[in-house]
């Protein structure tokens, strides 16, 4: 019984967050098959089974013109979600090939933001591109997450919607899931973690949100906070989600298990 609710749930959760998909610009991978996951939060164990189909493509660089390896992603296999709705065991093959980044000068885009797609960017932003990016970013050894940060820095410069820029530092977190790392990168996790709350509560008061997933929205801020370790922020977000009357009877369980973890000062 307990493993039917939790399919249903993370169905409902794939299903819910559909917007996350929606902002690539890719033509959004399907999840073919969820399995349930235990209580107690999964860990992202690599495995066969969840191999998304994707295919090498060359792009062309909007900015210098080199040629960027890319990859286009036909379909997608998870294996479950996490409370902060990342999919699982899915950093290096699937969020690390949703975005192309230029080997020369360090431009980062989802394919739709490469050409034909895009049809040019202005001069203005090419000029902040090939000025800051290399002065921002170790162009010559760049993590995945710091491909994500330069989509989000661009994003900002291109004035594309919040709600995309914080779906870019969302997805910086999501390619560190199931990493070993340090306590640096873990410093810097949070940093971004933070940058994605930021954008996320501007993304809502903009109202770019769908309004029947307000109480999804407020529920993921209060998670992230939690992951933050800022556990007081985390249960007035979760309080904020449950008052909301639409929320879907799902999410119930989920904020009732999260906010006795963040009563708990977990932030695991
Ligand atoms: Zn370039």
């Amino acid at each position: 019984m307990h493993r039917l609710i939790w399919l249903v749930m993370l169905v409902a959760l794939l299903g819910a967050f559909a917007w996350a998909m929606a902002q690539t610009g890719e033509p959004s991978p399907t999840p073919a098959a969820v399995s349930p996951t235990p209580a107690s939060g999964p860990p992202a164990a690599p495995g066969a089974g969840r191999q998304p189909i994707a295919e090498k493509i060359e792009l062309t660089c909007p900015v210098c013109g080199a040629k960027t390896p890319g990859w286009k992603i036909t379909a997608f296999v998870s294996s479950g979600v996490d409370t902060d709705f990342c999919q699982l065991g899915a950093s290096d093959t699937y969020y690390q090939r949703m975005i192309a980044t230029c080997p020369v000068c360090g431009y980062t885009g989802y394919n739709d933001d490469y050409p034909p797609a895009l049809s040019a960017l202005t001069p203005d932003v090419i000029a902040k591109i090939r000025k800051k990016i290399p002065r921002q970013f170790p162009l010559a050894q760049l993590e995945p997450w710091d491909r994500y940060s330069i989509l989000a820095q661009i994003y900002l410069w291109r004035g594309k919607p919040v709600i995309e820029v914080a779906n870019a530092y969302l997805r910086a977190t999501y390619t560190m899931r199931g990493l070993q790392y340090g306590r640096f990168d873990r410093r810097q996790e949070r940093e971004l973690r933070s940058l994605a709350i930021k954008h996320l509560i501007k993304a809502q008061e903009a109202a770019q949100f769908p309004l029947a997933e307000a109480s999804q929205v407020k529920y993921l801020i209060g998670e992230l906070y939690r992951r933050n370790g800022e556990f007081g922020r985390a249960i007035r977000y979760f309080e904020d989600a449950q008052k909301i009357r639409t929320h879907p009877e799902w999410l119930d369980e989920m904020i009732i298990r999260q906010t006795a973890r963040a009563n708990a000062y977990d932030d695991s």
